[in-house]
Parts: C-alpha cells; structure tokens; sequence
C-alpha cells in the first residue's frame, strides 16, 4: 500500500488553512458520492480516499502527526524528540498505515447506503429530501374565540342596549392566506430556535409544551414576512354589539365569527360578551322576578288604599286592601325582566309592604292613639295562647 499524499488528494496546499481543506472535502464529496455515481467503483474509491484525506486534516492534532511522519497513526507522537520521520518505532506497520480498523465515515467504512446517507445528509442538508422529512404544512383551523366582559347598569340590562365595542382581534393573513408560508425555503423554526420547545406560564408555574409552530420539529418553511408565521395578522376593529334585554351577571352574548381569525380559508371563532349586571338602588333581581319592600302606613294598612311603587320601568299602582298586615306580599304579574329564552315572556314583580309607625310626639296623637286602644279591645296575643 502506497503512502497517500493526503493534500495531494484534497487538491490543497501544505499550508492550506482549515476552512480550505473543509471547502475542498466538500467540494470533492458531493462530486465522488456514491449516490451520486452509482455502481462507479473508481468514484466510491475515490470518494474513500477523500474521507480519510478529511478525517486526517481537518483534525489539527492528526494533521501535525501527518505533517510530521508522512502518514497518520494515533500513537505517534508529532512533539517527541524521539520520534524521528520515515521509521515510526512504536508499531505501526512499515511502508504505510493499515486504515482498515479505522472509522473514517463516522458510521463504518462500508460502502453501506446508512452510513452514506448520514453523510450525505451532512454535505447537502436540507435540500436533501431523503436527509430529513418535510416540515409540518398547515391545515384549515378554525380561530380562537374572544371573551370580552361588559359593564351593565340594572337599566340597560332591562331594556337591551346597542353599542359599539372595540375588540383586538385577528384576520387570515393576506399574504399567505394563513399558511404561515409561502413555501419557502426550509429553515430552523424561529420561535423555539430549532429545539421544538416553547415555554409556557401558568400561574407561578414554567412548563415547555410543543411549539405550535412547528408542531415540535424544530424546522419549518421560512415564515411569511407579513404575518410572521403566525397565520393571522392582528386588527383592532369596532364591533357593534346588540345586548338583548334581560341579561343577567355571567350572561354571554354570541356575535358570530368576531373573534379571531381562521387560517386557510377556516371561519374565524366567535366573539362572546359577558355581561356584569350593577344593581339597583330599591329594586332586587332573582332571575327574571324583581323584588322590593314597601313602607305603608297603619291607616293605609288598616283602612285600605291605593299606593304608587318603583318598578323598572317607572311608577305602577297597587291596591292595598284594608287590613293588609305588614309582610304581606302582592304581586304584579309580568313586571319582571324579559325572559333571554323567549323576549315575549317576562318575570313577575312582588312587593311586600312593611307597617311603619310615625314618631308619636304631639299630645293630640297620643290622644287619638288612646281613644283607638279604647274602641279596639281584643288582645293580638290570643292567637297565640295569650289572655
Ligand atoms: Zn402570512
Ligand atoms: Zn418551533
């Protein structure tokens, strides 16, 4: 076996710096490839050759010992005073160095397609459709729904109210019609740098999850430069949004394909409003029925009469029949809210009326008081077992 000029077959100087001698194996691999000159035995010679040039020069400590003795072996030792040129007197073979124990392709000298397509891989990268499979595409996705809460008085949400809202929301990118691309070349994923991880927060805690931009490859398409891969591009847009009356707290408003955007032709989601009712300063809400106390007089209670209350929609009148008790309650039929289930059918409003005694000073009171006691002997207590 010959001694194989190892620059000679890179086609470099001596003195040629170690980005030269990457350029030249580059250079020469790809040309001498096997899967390039298949059933070429000369070219798959050749291309040996050339990775064992490499594997010894672009190595500095193997290519000082190849500098030194003409030929590499690992146990030379290029700065031994010892060792002298041409008569390496640690064992290696004279007359040049057997390479058959040694690994020069990272994965076995054979002329194997694994091992070859490894290195394949490393000398075209990406362009090489065999080397790695392609990168996610993406597919038709509805967009995400938006809440947005909103502030009611007790009034607004009796009667129903129409306003303009500003939402920020997302539109299907116009350039890559959401695709996130626009088949571009392939290149590391930007978002997760490659690794195909992406750290979420919830609450205090940190956790990773799968980039949902590359769907955990680490590599995609270059993104489109409108959107920045993301499919949707963010538009802040008044929304006009009709609150039925009879909304309640925690009631949500549906305004159909107002939330965010959808990706490749995919509807956006919806937006939803949810309201946060205020109450009122008489009136009480369970449901669709309102609820209110009502102060009457003993005459009035006694005697009977008619008496204005609040309603939500202003005063309404009520008879109050003589001998009313306090705590008795009256009911005004379909003077609720108005059902969201069906707007023809409201709740009811019920009134419980509570006796209220003026502030006896005046000696003529106290007077017309004594002359009723008179004239009204029986004791309330009997009901309840009392003489
Ligand atoms: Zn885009
Ligand atoms: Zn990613």
């Amino acid at each position: 076996m010959a001694k194989k000029d190892y620059y000679q077959i890179l086609g470099v100087k001596k003195s040629a710096s170690a980005d030269e001698i990457k350029k030249a194996y580059r250079r020469l691999a790809r040309k001498y490839h096997p899967d390039v000159n298949p059933n070429d035995k000369a070219a798959e010679e050749k291309f040996k050759d050339i990775q064992e040039a490499n594997d010894v020069l672009s190595d500095a400590k193997k290519r000082k010992v190849f500098d030194r003795f003409g030929y590499y072996a690992d146990n030379l030792d290029p700065d031994s005073p010892f060792a002298t040129a041409g008569g390496p007197s640690q064992g290696a073979p004279a007359g040049g160095f057997d390479f058959s124990g040694f690994d020069f392709s990272g994965g076995g000298t054979s002329s194997g397609s694994g091992s070859f397509r490894d290195i394949f891989s490393d000398l075209f990268g990406g362009s090489s459709s065999r080397a790695q499979p392609e990168p996610p595409r993406a597919v038709p996705k509805r967009g995400r729904d938006i809440e947005i809460p909103l502030a009611l008085s007790f009034d607004e949400a009796f009667t129903g109210l129409t306003t303009n809202i500003t939402v920020n929301r997302s539109e299907q990118c116009s350039r890559c019609q959401g695709a996130g691309d626009t088949g571009g070349p392939v290149v590391t994923c930007p978002t997760c740098k490659g690794t195909g991880q992406v750290m979420r927060t919830g609450g205090r805690l940190q956790f990773s999850q799968a980039c949902p931009d590359c769907e955990g490859t680490g590599r995609r398409r270059e993104p489109c430069s409108l959107c920045h891969g993301k499919g949707t591009t963010p538009k802040s847009e008044q929304v006009k949004v009709k609150i039925p009356a009879g909304v309640d707290t925690g009631s949500r408003v549906r305004v159909p394909k107002k939330g965010h955007g959808g990706r490749l032709g995919a509807e956006p989601g919806d937006l939803f409003i949810v309201t946060n009712v205020g109450k009122h300063k008489f009136l009480e809400r369970k449901g669709e029925n309102i609820y209110v106390t009502v102060p009457i007089t003993v005459p009035e209670a006694a005697l009977g009469t008619r008496i204005e209350v609040p309603t939500a929609e202003g005063k309404a009148s009520l008879k109050i029949p003589p001998g009313t008790e306090s705590g008795q309650k009256f009911r005004l039929r379909e003077r609720g809210f108005p059902s969201l289930r069906n707007p023809k059918l409201r709740g009811d409003q019920f009134i419980e009326v509570k006796i209220t005694l003026p502030k006896v000073i005046s000696e003529e009171t106290k007077e017309i008081l004594r002359q009723f006691e008179k004239s009204n002997p029986e004791n309330p207590r009997k009901t309840i077992g009392l003489e």
